[in-house]
């Protein structure tokens, strides 16, 4: 190690960079192959919607001039949609800037951030940065958080809380009676946040909702993101729901030009089409439904989702899957960084199109036809 090295933070010294899914330029060159179906990231398979590409051309026109720091026209679009003031939602480079802000916010040494295991790997990530602050929670037998768990696992330094619901990466989710039940025994100093990066996926009507929910917990927020339904994860944009209080205390430690100007405008004109979300929930739906069976035909068991991605595990376990299949043309997740071991890996929907590729390729595979 150098001396430069040895300065870092001792909590930092041996962190492991976060594993991002491969880009597809990336594996056609290495594999030189034509067509390849990129299912492993839960982006949605289209780009973003026509009217979203149509101001962008506009907007492009004016890289030299910084964003609107108080994202006026943002903040209109958001307050028409959702039923929330302009103080009551703060916007990100990413939900992952909103992640990190509400951890530097809320987490100095000896304090403690709560969230699943295996979850999504930025809270720990995070926490670990943050003067090693995380504690995890192992989900339960049915991979759901164990909210009871997450409970006993609260102590007088816990200042924060991630719920992945629905979660990432097993799809599984938390009702609103369970939730309900945790929050009434989460004392009020505490911050949850909801991490609903796949809700506008959901349809089981019992899930929580959450503008219902805010009424009754202060200490309740929700991040969500434009990287999914929305196809801008490019751009980097994601926003937390909270109380006046959260929202301006986070407006302290963010940094003033943090949601770009790209991104500022797709986003404002992507939350005024919320038709074009409710089409892209009933596509999502059919593409889980055609993934699924398509596995169960192949002997594969999934766990129940309320995301664009589904759990999955081959009836045996199947030497370099992950290869194979990239070899096939499909691009999924292995789960191995996540903590679920090497068996199993996580696809998201495609076109139907797409999703057929990939099932015909893990076919090959799994009856050793490749
Ligand atoms: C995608 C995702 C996010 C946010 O992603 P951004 O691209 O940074 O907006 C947050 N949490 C989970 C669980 C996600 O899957």
């Amino acid at each position: 190690m150098s001396k430069l090295s040895e300065r870092v933070r001792v909590e930092l010294r041996d962190l492991a960079p976060y594993k991002p899914g491969k880009p597809i330029e990336e594996v056609q060159r290495e594999l030189g192959l034509e067509r390849i179906v990129k299912l492993a990231s839960n982006e949605y398979p289209e780009n973003a919607f026509p009217e979203v590409v149509e101001a962008l051309q506009k907007e492009i026109l004016e890289l030299n001039r910084y964003p609107d720091a108080t994202w006026h026209e943002l903040l209109d679009a958001a307050t028409s949609v959702y039923p929330i003031t302009r103080g009551e939602i703060l916007f990100g480079n990413g939900g992952n800037e909103i992640l990190e802000l509400l951890v530097h916010l809320m987490c100095g040494p000896g304090d403690e951030v709560v969230y699943a295991h295996p979850s999504f790997p930025i809270y720990g990530l995070l926490a670990r940065s943050h003067f090693d602050t995380g504690v995890s929670v192992p989900l339960d037998s049915d991979q759901k958080h164990d909210l009871q768990a997450m409970l006993d696992a609260i102590t007088e330094r816990t200042r924060l809380i991630f719920i992945c619901n629905p979660n990432n990466p097993t799809g599984t989710w938390v009702t609103e009676t369970e939730f309900v039940a945790f929050m009434e025994k989460v004392p009020e100093d505490v911050l949850v946040v909801l991490d609903e990066a796949y809700v506008e996926f959901v349809t089981d009507p019992r899930f929580p909702r959450f503008f219902e929910l805010r009424t009754r917990f202060a200490n309740l927020a929700s991040m969500r993101s434009f990287s999914k339904v929305y196809s801008l994860a490019a751009l980097r944009i994601g926003y937390l729901l909270g109380s006046e209080e959260v929202v301006g205390l986070l407006q302290r430690v963010r940094q003033p030009f943090n949601a770009n100007r790209l991104a500022q405008r797709a986003a404002t004109v992507a939350l005024q089409h919320q038709d074009r979300v409710a089409e892209r929930r009933e596509a999502n739906s059919r593409g889980l439904d055609q993934l699924r069976s398509g596995l169960h035909d192949l002997g594969c068991a999934t766990l129940p989702s309320q995301t664009n991605f589904l759990l999955t595990r081959p009836p045996e376990p199947v030497d370099d899957l992950f290869d194979r299949l990239l070899r096939q043309g499909a691009i999924v997740r292995p789960m191995g960084s996540f903590g679920l071991g090497e068996g199993s890996f996580r696809v998201n929907t495609g076109t139907a199109e797409e999703n057929r590729i990939f099932l015909d390729g893990l076919g090959r595979v799994l009856r050793g036809e490749d």
